[in-house]
């Protein structure tokens, strides 16, 4: 597949150190919601990215120049070259990185990613970061808010139960009532993330594409069609109308209005 790269909107951010841990990304403008900050190729794509001795031996296949780029990225305690500061902010896309602003960033505010799923309460969230040798600082992990942390703990235990129902779905003949107990499970998960102001992709988009497909099933073609255009909105803000998410959701929206 070729790698493509959108070229990023000059003047949003500059690379420095971070008061918390290494070399961070900080804007130098008022970035707002949905902006595309970056949107680049990787040095290389692999179809399963946990397996560490494909990732070292597809390295040590590279140019040398890519190589040792490769390496500066992966320790990032020294400012690396003017367009390599993304080790900074790791994450993975099908055949490029790209990071769009989640919500309004104010100039001089370090530019961070969740790097793990955010459904978890602090203690979990620290547990799980403490590998990657940083405390986080974010406004979530800092902040006592029990409401909060109550919120985040029942968001893993109903994510928990949605994932284990689509796995299900997937070898199952699934009855109206099926579908109308995970659609109630989806919908408390949609107002915990809204509630919390967590509207991203991977946790807000899969909520939205679900209640969809169960009400296209039911044939709640209204409901559908509410759910599929909330969808669509929200790959467009964190993805792009470029991306692989917001073609499938307007895929869904599209067989949701023709249903
Ligand atoms: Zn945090």
């Amino acid at each position: 597949m070729p790698l493509t790269t959108v070229p990023t909107p000059p003047g949003l951010f500059e690379q420095r150190q971070s008061p918390n841990a290494g070399i961070g990304v900080f804007a130098i403008a008022a970035i707002p919601s949905g902006t595309r900050i970056l949107c680049e190729a990787p040095l290389f794509a692999l179809p399963d990215d946990d397996d560490v001795i494909e990732c070292y031996l597809t390295i040590k296949d590279l140019p040398l120049d890519q190589q040792s780029l490769f390496w500066s990225l992966a320790a990032s305690s020294s400012p690396p070259g003017d367009t390599d500061w993304i080790g900074e902010l790791r994450d993975a896309c099908d055949d490029r990185l790209t990071i769009h602003a989640l919500r309004d960033i104010r100039p001089g505010e370090e530019i961070c990613t969740a790097y793990i799923d955010i459904c978890h309460d602090t203690a979990e969230r620290r547990r799980i970061l403490h590998h990657w040798g940083f405390k986080c600082c974010c406004e979530a992990c800092e902040t006592q808010d029990p409401a909060r942390e109550a919120r985040r703990s029942k968001l893993e235990e109903l994510m928990t139960v949605m994932q284990r129902r689509e796995n299900k779905r997937s070898f199952e003949n699934w009855g109206t009532w099926d579908y109308a107990e995970a659609l109630a499970t989806v919908e408390k998960i949609i107002c915990l993330m809204l509630e919390d102001g967590l509207e991203e992709t991977d946790t807000l988009g899969v909520a939205y594409e679900n209640a969809a497909e169960y009400n296209l099933a039911m044939g709640c073609k209204e409901d559908a069609v509410k759910w599929a255009e909330k969808d669509l909105e929200i790959e467009r803000k964190c993805c792009g109308e470029d991306s692989d998410e917001y073609a499938n959701a307007l895929k869904l929206l599209e067989s949701a209005r023709a249903a």
